[in-house]
């Protein structure tokens, strides 16, 4: 593997030997939201654990992002003898040789020097117990972890004891952990700036308000159905204004004179050219003048393709530039958005599959942080607790999954 000095760690983490550092490396699964703060969550372990962090970049990640760090990269070379790690032995079998009941502690355990851990947090996968500190220290022997993660872990870190000292010195504001990290790594490349840039400067800068919508529409949900809570959330809490339909048009003049500028962010372009159509066919009761615009409509979420990446990363960056986000329930993508931000979203509803109507369209959350899906739900003793994480500090129960997250 290449030697590549270590650029950041905390003083306080592991001991690393001046001549070996102990590396980190993240490798990817899901699309680009998921990447993103699963990276995050990555880095900062690396640094809890005075590792150095490399990433497994494919092509379909080429030309995204610039290198965080200086004077050295964060790419793990493709000729490295790891970046194939089909016969690497993974932290479940390495527990399952022992412990094939509870699959809990690696303590007294031999490890190999490089471990692969999944931190999906699939049902039945030893590492939900990853955040134990019992673990954590034995882990602190493998010289090379390689992680696969599509999530936002950081809440288990907070919970581990050995980091949370660490974690809250670092973070005196909780809900702005992703904020501050995911700014730190994530500098768009100039290709990727060049157009966020374009696009801010001739539809978004002039305006006196920017909203942010993003539309992510899961399954097979109809379109009609999406855009009537998209609606419904943006009329009802005033975010956007109705249309004046007891004046007709022509003699409702514009006296107000404020300009607000929309961003809508969808695989799909409905959503954008409906909202177009609406504020187009009649003036608004409050008589601001309405823009909607998209940068791009994908059809469809492509797999390995770097340009296709290249827009979400564009249209994630875009929204985080808006005063009032409205995100999709659930979507690592909008997650992004107002974590970059470091704004409270509003999160548009699923719709429901039997037909309810008697939910709000959506509801402003309380953190700016990402939700970490299937975050813990097992005391390190293996009892399952119910809520196990609002038993810490800071850590709450998400409003739009199954999760916890910081606030
Ligand atoms: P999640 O599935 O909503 O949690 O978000 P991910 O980012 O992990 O995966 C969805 C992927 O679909 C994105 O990375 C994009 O590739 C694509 N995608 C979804 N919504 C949009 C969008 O609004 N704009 C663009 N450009 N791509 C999108």
């Amino acid at each position: 593997m290449t030697k590549i000095m270590m650029s950041n760690s905390s003083k306080t983490g592991n001991h690393v030997s001046a001549t070996m550092c102990k590396y980190v490396i993240w490798s990817p699964i899901w699309g680009l939201g998921n990447r993103m703060i699963s990276i995050a969550s990555t880095f900062l372990y690396a640094v809890l654990t005075g590792r150095v962090l490399l990433v497994k970049f494919e092509p379909d990640m080429h030309g995204l992002f610039c290198e965080p760090f200086q004077e050295t990269t964060w790419i793990l070379p493709k000729n490295s003898p790891i970046w194939n790690y089909e016969n690497v032995e993974t932290y479940k079998s390495v527990l399952a040789k022992v412990d094939k009941a509870r699959n809990l502690t690696m303590d007294k355990l031999l490890l190999p020097s490089v471990l692969f851990i999944n931190l999906l947090y699939l049902r039945g996968y030893p590492e939900r117990y990853f955040h134990c500190d019992v673990n954590q220290e034995a882990l602190k022997k493998v010289d090379v972890l390689i992680v696969q993660s599509g999530h936002y872990f950081v809440p288990s870190l907070f919970m581990t004891p050995s980091f949370s000292l660490e974690l809250n010195k670092m973070f005196p504001e909780k809900n702005a952990v992703f904020h501050h990290v995911g700014r730190y790594l994530f500098h768009p490349s100039n290709e990727v700036w060049g157009q966020i840039t374009r696009f801010y400067d001739a539809y978004l800068a002039k305006a006196d308000e920017r909203i942010g919508l993003q539309v992510r529409v899961f399954k097979a949900t109809p379109k009609q159905s999406v855009m009537d809570l998209l609606l419904s959330c943006v009329i009802r809490n005033k975010i956007l204004p109705e249309i004046d339909t007891r004046n007709s048009a022509s003699n409702a003049k514009n006296t107000n004179h404020i300009l607000k500028a929309v961003l809508v962010t969808s695989l799909y372009p409905e959503f954008a050219e409906n909202l177009r159509t609406m504020y187009f066919r009649g003036a608004t009761i409050t008589r601001e003048v309405i823009g909607v615009y998209q940068p791009s409509h994908e059809e469809e979420q492509k797999m390995n393709n770097n340009v296709h990446n290249i827009k979400a990363l564009v249209d994630m960056y875009l929204l985080s530039l808006c005063d009032v986000l409205v995100t999709t329930s659930a979507s690592t993508f909008g997650y992004v958005a107002h974590g970059f931000r470091g704004l409270k979203p509003w999160l548009l509803s699923n719709p429901t599959s039997n037909n309810e109507t008697d939910f709000p369209a959506c509801v402003r959350d309380f953190s700016p942080e990402p939700c970490f899906h299937f975050a813990p739900q097992y005391q390190c003793n293996g009892i399952r607790k119910q809520h196990f994480g609002a038993s810490f500090p800071n850590i709450f129960e998400c409003n739009d999954y199954n999760g916890l997250k910081l606030g």
